[in-house]
């Protein structure tokens, strides 16, 4: 098999070398507790404490409102429930979109059977929420405001700043999912008026199993994990000082290093994309052609399956995704995908791959080439491209 091409990095990311490095001592040498008070477990508080003002500086946030979670699926459900229960007095109205990742629509969903009311917002055929839907859906019942930054599948970037004067006028919270953006877009958390921030370790180079919630000061928030008195009494558990650790780095190499490594993944990408569209008859690029993440290709191949071109792909050793990972494996289209307008047949022939700075042109021209011929052979086999061409001969 040739080398293996990794296109799934909204799925997850390697662990970069000096990442990897920077932890090794966090469980080999000073494995310590850093809640004790010898000197040995000091030393530990002190590097998880340097992670957590490097990546305050980096969202222009203050050290102490920097928690530390298990990733982004648990930040995700801990802003969500707990902002819901601080604030029900005020009101039991959430506005989310409905193309979130199923870490909020599950736990909005959870929310809906406990007596709250949960707005999705539509967006439009690029995938970006209409600002004056979400105007029109606030009633003085909202509490918060919770729209993603960038879209895991298709890549779309979000209003940011202009949702957060809307949320801002009317007095309401707003949370969004960075999951995708943190270390790929710039983020001012003061300037885009975000009092709420979900991010993840494992989808910027750095560690699994660890995530961190910013949070306003002043933002009332009902503890999700209850225990003992860690991140200021607000998560409970002896902290992953490996993965904070891992994560100070990753998130710091990740923000100084942002615009020639994205400069560089938009050329690949934009490549990727124009060679696709100009190549290959009856195909769709989905998500915003601009406001898109610098590494994500995102299309849907008319007349066949995105599950066959996977396996097809796997053949050659490139790593690609249908969808998203949490959907593979059910029947039923993304919700993104369909959330755009798409009808399921086509929504069924889309394929993302997710690229990573260590992609290059030549990774790009040989999956293309691959595509070609994949989908020319699926074509060949498909019913409904074979009816399709006998109808635009007569
Ligand atoms: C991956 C992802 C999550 C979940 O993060 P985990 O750390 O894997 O729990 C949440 N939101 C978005 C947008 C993601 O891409």
């Amino acid at each position: 098999m040739s080398k293996l091409i990794y296109l799934d990095n909204a799925a997850t990311t390697s662990v970069r070398p000096e990442v990897f490095e920077a932890m090794k001592p966090y469980y080999l040498e000073n494995y310590s507790n850093p809640s004790s008070v010898y000197s040995f477990a000091g030393e530990a508080k002190k590097a998880m404490e340097d992670a957590r003002k490097v990546i305050a500086d980096s969202l222009g946030a203050a050290a102490t409102e920097i928690y530390f979670t298990g990733g982004g699926s648990e930040s995700d459900n801990w802003v969500l429930k707990g902002v819901a229960e601080a604030y029900q007095s005020k009101g039991k109205h959430i506005i989310t979109s409905r193309i979130e990742h199923h870490a909020v629509l599950h736990t909005c969903e959870y929310l809906e059977k406990h007596g709250y009311e949960i707005t999705y917002l539509d967006v439009d055929e690029n995938g970006i929420v209409k600002l004056d839907e979400l105007e029109k859906a606030i009633t003085p019942e909202t509490i918060l405001i919770s729209v993603m930054f960038a879209n895991n599948e298709i890549g779309s970037i979000q209003p940011i700043k202009e949702i957060g004067a809307i949320a801002k006028e009317h007095g309401i919270l707003f949370h969004t999912d960075a999951v995708q953006a943190f270390g790929q877009v710039p983020i001012n958390v003061d300037e885009l008026g975000i009092d709420m921030l979900s991010s993840s370790g494992h989808k910027l180079n750095g560690p699994k199993g660890i995530g961190f919630l910013y949070i306003r000061k002043g933002v009332k928030i009902r503890s999700f994990v209850h225990g003992g008195a860690q991140e200021r009494k607000r998560r409970a558990g002896t902290e992953n000082v490996p993965g904070i650790v891992g994560y100070g780095v990753a998130a710091e190499r990740a923000v100084r290093t942002m615009k020639e490594r994205t400069d560089k993944e938009i050329q690949v990408r934009d490549h990727f994309i124009d060679r696709i569209l100009k190549e290959i008859p009856y195909v769709k690029l989905n998500g915003d052609r601009t406001k898109r993440l610098p590494n994500n290709v995102n299309v849907s191949f008319q007349f066949i399956e995105g599950e066959s071109m996977l396996l097809m792909l796997d053949n050659y050793g490139v790593c690609a995704s249908s969808g998203s990972a949490c959907t593979s494996g059910s029947l039923d289209p993304s919700h993104v995908l369909l959330a755009i307008g798409l009808p399921h047949e086509i929504a069924h022939g889309s394929l993302r791959m997710t690229l990573s700075e260590e992609t290059t042109m030549e990774d790009a021209d040989f999956v293309v080439d691959k595509l070609k011929e994949i989908v020319a052979y699926l074509r060949s086999m498909s019913p409904f491209y074979e009816d399709f061409i006998k109808k635009q001969k007569n």
